[in-house]
């Protein structure tokens, strides 16, 4: 029998958590394996921050539109214009921009394999094997020997839920999107840079509905974690609402989103989770791109201490800098989604908070820069007040 291939490390999933673990660590000098299923674009908003394409080198061109504004409107069809000052969301295309990660990762060194990843197996030393079927269909499985295995294989992570315990308990949002083609004329021409979120009980029992431009086309779409919520009636709702319905539909597609990071992300020996598998995607947005990336930046840290010096509790620590970095936002936004997104009165409230300029100017710098804005205290304090007076409803919507 020969001898299995032996990586340093094998990546399974290579979208943006996947493809930037194996980046950073290809070009530590580590021998890389990048193994993706491939055959189908990741269903996603495409939102991403200015700190993202600074902190991950991401080229403008791959950016399909520029978002400058976001109008949030309201159960009684109240729209708040959120404008951003001085910068801009960039929206990108999933097959595009995990395609160029991905041949990121493999300018750098690392092996690019297509594959579907099936099991983890130990010899009688306790050596990894990561067993695959090739090209990500039938036939026979292949398998090759890993120092250690990163597992980016999104929300529903078979590597996680072989692995790491308490992977298989996540809870998730379902989330659903149309992708349809943008319209034309001068209003559209407006509607190009403005991402439009709809917080209303019938597009969304606990989450929200989004319409986000792409250029030449648009997503669609809406998301909950109630099981007996009809995504696909809610999508259609809107586009009947919005005039969207004779827009042609180019895809509908869906997946979960995970609502809270594992707590654990390793298993104490060889794996450790990144991105959507260990759970990292903003509560109250849905928002992981950044955070998939960021969280398969540490994994790679983490992964390349392991492998120099052979000691596996070097693999908590990418959970404990993400939530040293991150913890603290996620609690509140998570809070948020509980409080403002229970009822219609609630998210009419929410929407009308949303038209104060400090909560406008603390939400896009900590959006788009991913830190809490410490250098104005008062008006932290003034959104303190304010928030009480909503609650207490001292203050009309
Ligand atoms: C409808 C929708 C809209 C969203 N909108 C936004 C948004 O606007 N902005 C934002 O920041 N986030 C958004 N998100 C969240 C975001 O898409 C995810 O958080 C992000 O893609 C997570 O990246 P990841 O690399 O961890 O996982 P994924 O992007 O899910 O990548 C996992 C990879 O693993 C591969 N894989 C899976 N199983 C196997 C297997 N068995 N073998 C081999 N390979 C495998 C897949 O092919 C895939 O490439 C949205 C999510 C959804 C569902």
């Amino acid at each position: 029998m020969t001898e299995a291939e032996t990586f340093d490390v094998v990546v399974v999933g290579g979208g943006p958590a996947g493809a930037t673990a194996a980046h950073d660590l290809a070009r530590a000098g580590r021998k890389v394996l990048l193994l993706d299923k491939g055959g189908r674009i990741k269903p996603c908003g495409g939102a991403i921050p200015p700190r993202l394409m600074r902190d991950f080198d991401i080229p403008e061109y791959l950016l399909k539109a520029r978002v400058n504004s976001a109008r949030m409107i309201s159960p009684a069809d109240k729209s708040v214009d959120m404008p951003i000052k001085g910068g801009f969301v960039g929206m990108v295309d999933r097959e595009d921009y995990d395609e160029w990660l991905r041949q990121r990762a493999a300018d750098c060194g690392a092996t690019r394999r297509t594959g579907l990843f099936i099991k983890i197996s130990r010899d009688g030393e306790g050596a990894a094997s990561v067993h695959y079927l090739p090209g990500g269909g039938s036939g026979e499985t292949a398998s090759v020997r890993a120092r250690i295995v990163i597992g980016a294989d999104g929300a529903l992570s078979k590597v996680g839920r072989q692995e790491v315990p308490g992977a298989e308990n996540t809870k998730f949002v379902f989330a659903y999107h149309e992708i349809i083609a943008a319209p034309s004329g001068e209003a559209a021409e407006e509607a190009a840079r403005r991402c439009e979120i709809y917080y209303r009980g019938s597009l969304s029992p606990d989450f929200y509905a989004w319409i986000f431009p792409h250029g030449e086309t648009m997503s669609v779409g809406t998301g909950s974690a109630n099981k007996g919520f009809s995504l696909k009636n809610s999508v259609r709702d809107l586009r009947g609402i919005t005039g969207l319905d004779a827009s042609r539909t180019i895809r509908r597609e869906g997946a979960p989103i995970p609502l809270k990071p594992l707590k654990r992300w390793d298993n104490g020996r060889d794996v450790i989770l990144a991105g959507d598998a260990a759970g990292v995607v903003a509560p109250s947005s849905g928002e992981g791109i950044y955070y998939a990336m960021l969280g398969g930046r540490l994994s790679a840290e983490a992964a390349d201490k392991y492998l120099q010096t052979g000691d596996a509790r070097a693999l908590a620590s990418a959970r404990k800098r993400f939530m040293k970095l991150h913890g603290r936002v996620f609690w509140i936004l998570g809070m948020m989604q509980y409080f403002w997104y229970k009822n219609d009165t609630r998210r009419e409230r929410f929407v009308s908070i949303c038209r104060d300029p400090d909560v406008q100017r603390l939400t896009w710098e900590a959006y788009m820069n991913k830190e809490l804005v410490r250098a104005d205290p008062m008006a932290h304090v003034r959104i303190f007040f304010k928030d009480i007076a909503h609650l207490f409803r001292l203050v009309s919507p």
